[in-house]
């Protein structure tokens, strides 16, 4: 059975689920103590996936371009940030309670208010919406009162409001863009679907900076879109589960002009990866801030396309993706998990093993290579049960090569290369392996 194109269920979500704790890639926050709802911890398998898919945006962002800088703004910001931003006024959502059970609900999330309804044989008695701001409050100061602060909504605002220090600080030009990645933290009413919709969670996004022109706006818009959808399917997400859904203007948040939401075929239903905004001069100009072009002393404030995507709806949406099982277990048996993560995402690179763990010319070769891949890869050392065990349990963390030293390896040089998706196997010197294995990941 291949999960993927066949169990487009709710039992796929509870594998993913299964195998995220089973094998360390996230693990409920505050799990000992019963969870907090909302809040995730990632393990030392999901720690390193979300630094390899955090790299890889940078590489593609800002590394790949001229035209982009970098920068790490702070988490809580004056209040006044929020205050001109819009936010403490806009960034709000209908809430309303069931009158029978106190539980609270979006108000335009209708597919979890009819879910609900139904567990109440099919009736809604329901309180009239009330507006609820999603901006988490936090108090600081050693005086009473307190001041009230807020940890950032959105990780944006930071790129705004330190515009004119990088156009100070550097000699970036219009058009240009600032990238950031970050944690934000939203007060979200029901967090759910796994880490989809978290309290905490990281951004990683893309303020890019244009002149006001609606036609040239509108085409770096549509570049964005693009460039976007294009590093999902590089690093392996299935093109046919992207879509672009465009917002109504109605539907837009207020700070947009257009809007549309890369979405990814999930399996709880076609689901927000990555925003893509025309944010217009909304920001800069609440803010204040104007641009002066250095040539010709023209003075204006600039537009802003944005890209605004989640770190742990990638990871989420890049596990669900890779999730295959081997078609070949027969009834009954466990089945196999393959994680086919693009190589440059897996967690570790390599694996090695010496054939025979009791064998010790075999054990220290296997070691001395372990260590010379490790300088410069993740490499990760198995020398539990049988290859078949230690292949299969691989496999499902989605290390993409696998080393096995055999008694040939002694006497040529040479090792197996074993690879997760086609399970082929090659012989390669072993001085060329650290090369074979870098060659293979810059494809
Ligand atoms: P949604 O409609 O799902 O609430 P949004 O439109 O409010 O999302 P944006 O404000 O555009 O989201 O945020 C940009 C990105 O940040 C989203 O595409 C998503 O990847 C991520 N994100 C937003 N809210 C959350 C959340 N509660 N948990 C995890 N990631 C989130």
């Amino acid at each position: 059975m291949d999960v993927n194109k066949e169990t487009l269920s709710l039992g796929a979500m509870e594998k993913i689920t299964s195998l995220a704790k089973r094998r360390g890639f996230i693990f409920q926050g505050s799990e000992i103590y019963g969870g907090y709802q909302g809040f995730w911890d990632y393990g030392p398998l999901g720690t390193e996936l979300k630094k390899n898919i955090k790299n890889e945006w940078w590489k593609s962002m800002v590394y790949g371009r001229e035209d982009v800088v970098g920068l790490d703004a702070a988490i809580i910001m004056s209040p006044v940030v929020w205050d001109k931003s819009g936010h403490l006024k806009n960034f709000v959502e209908p809430l309303i309670e069931c009158k029978t059970c106190h539980k609270r609900f979006k108000a335009d999330d209708e597919a979890s208010v009819q879910r609900h309804e139904k567990e109440h044989g099919g009736k809604g008695n329901w309180t009239e919406p009330k507006t609820f701001n999603n901006l988490t409050e936090v108090l600081l100061g050693t005086t009473e009162p307190k001041e009230k602060a807020y940890l950032r909504g959105e990780i944006t605002q930071g790129v705004f409001v330190n515009f004119k220090n990088v156009t100070d600080s550097t000699r970036v030009k219009i058009p240009f863009g600032i990238a950031q990645i970050g944690k934000a933290f939203r007060n979200e009413i029901t967090p759910g679907n796994f880490t989809f919709r978290s309290r905490e969670f990281e951004q990683m996004e893309l303020e890019y900076f244009v002149k006001p022109d609606e036609k040239r706006s509108k085409e770096s818009f549509e570049d964005w879109k693009e460039i976007r959808k294009k590093w999902y399917e590089d690093l392996g997400i299935d093109g046919k589960k992207l879509r672009f859904h465009d917002h109504e203007p109605d539907k837009r948040a207020h700070y947009a002009r257009y809007a549309t939401d890369l979405e990814y075929d999930a399996p709880f239903g076609w689901s927000e990866f990555e925003g893509i905004h025309h944010r217009g001069d909304f920001d800069l100009g609440n803010h204040g801030l104007k641009y002066t072009d250095p040539e010709t002393g023209e003075e204006y404030t600039p537009w802003v396309i944005e890209t605004s995507g989640g770190v742990d709806r990638a990871l989420l949406f890049f596990l669900i993706d890779s999730y295959f099982e081997d078609p070949s277990a027969g009834s009954g048996q466990v089945a196999r998990v393959i994680l086919k993560l693009h190589p440059r995402l897996a967690p570790y690179k390599v694996a090695v093993f010496p054939l025979l763990k009791n064998k010790l010319e075999l054990v220290e070769k296997a070691r001395e290579i372990y260590k010379t891949l490790k300088k410069d890869l993740n490499v990760v050392w198995d020398d539990r049960g049988n290859i078949g065990k230690r292949y299969f349990a691989q496999d499902e963390i989605g290390t993409p090569w696998c080393v096995t030293v055999d008694f040939e390896s002694l006497d040529d040089g040479t090792v197996t290369v074993r690879d997760r998706d086609s399970a082929k196997q090659t012989r390669v010197d072993i001085d060329k392996l650290t090369n074979f294995f870098q060659t293979e990941l810059s494809k």
